[in-house]
């Protein structure tokens, strides 16, 4: 790419632009999160709609630590030799839960390739957890792949009963060994089609970041992949470089070309479609 080139994906187009939050909610959400010790996928990931969830009083819910023990190269999640599972967490999340008078909650994690079950367990102990505080609270949850226990870690899940069950194909498996070294295209098919046969009524649901290089064929045919597994939702959104040590953006997708990609899903039967240069897995997430 030449200078010219790399200095001009550098400026944000002016459909990128977004304010920092402000505000009384915005201030409460920032204190229970503080006060409670919670961490968010949000502050993790530097999600530029921050100011836009967390003045609607949302966050989503960062569980077993902040440090991955994988490297993907579109992340700004901290890698490494994560701690042990914190037994106080799922009393936090449900104390926050409580907080913030939530209806809906998204809660992910980091991969935990370290933990025999990837992390179900601690999953469930949070949700379990929650209902008991909070019985009418609806989940989601976005998980890892879990590499080498998906049928023992959804069988853990199972009592868990999220409303969406999530996992992120993230892009096009021909830019798997760029942007997702550790990742495999089939094995996150696999689970979500394992999920949807262990857990009928949950909803299942993937997103894939765009503007890392992905071919327009290429897409549909990760889009008809999910079809074909029975995916019901789907999240498209702008890949944007969270430190100057992640990818480059190949291409700012328009807003416009978001809008033709949530036709196209619509078409293919996607029940819920979000599509545009802010998506993210979680933004929305709750509208039914
Ligand atoms: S889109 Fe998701 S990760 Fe981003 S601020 Fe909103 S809730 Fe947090």
């Amino acid at each position: 790419m030449s200078d010219e080139n790399k200095q001009s994906k550098r400026r944000l187009p002016e459909w990128l632009k977004r304010r920092m939050g402000t505000g009384q909610t915005f201030n409460h959400t920032h204190h229970t999160l503080d006060t409670l010790g919670i961490e968010t996928i949000c502050t993790n990931a530097d999600c530029p709609n921050r100011g836009d969830c967390w003045s609607r009083g949302t966050a989503t819910v960062l569980i077993l630590g902040n440090i991955c023990t994988r490297n993907c190269k579109f992340c700004s999640v901290g890698h490494g030799k994560p701690l042990p599972p914190d037994a106080t967490e799922p009393e936090r999340v449900a104390q926050m839960a409580k907080e913030m008078g939530l209806k809906y909650l998204v809660i992910t994690s980091v991969d935990r390739d370290d933990l025999a079950d990837g992390g179900a367990e601690h999953f469930r102990d949070v949700i379990l957890q929650c209902r008991e505080i909070v019985p009418t609270l609806e989940f989601e949850l976005l998980v890892p792949d879990f590499r080498d226990s998906q049928e023992e870690s959804l069988e853990i899940l199972k009592s868990a009963l999220p409303f969406v069950f999530g996992h992120n194909v993230e892009t096009v498996p021909s830019l798997y060994s760029t942007a997702r070294p550790g990742g495999d295209y089939r094995r996150s098919l696999a689970l979500l089609e394992k999920t949807k046969q262990s857990l009928p009524n949950t909803q299942t649901k993937s997103s894939l970041m765009l503007g890392l290089g992905e071919k327009d064929d290429e897409l549909m045919g990760v889009l008809k992949d999910l079809r074909a597994i029975g995916c019901d939702r789907l999240a498209l959104g702008q890949y944007l470089r969270p430190s100057k040590d992640s990818l480059e953006v190949v291409e700012y997708i328009t807003p416009e070309k978001f809008d033709w990609w949530a036709e196209q899903a619509k078409e293919l039967g996607f029940t819920w479609v979000q599509s545009s240069p802010f998506t993210r897995s979680s933004y929305h997430a709750e509208e039914k």
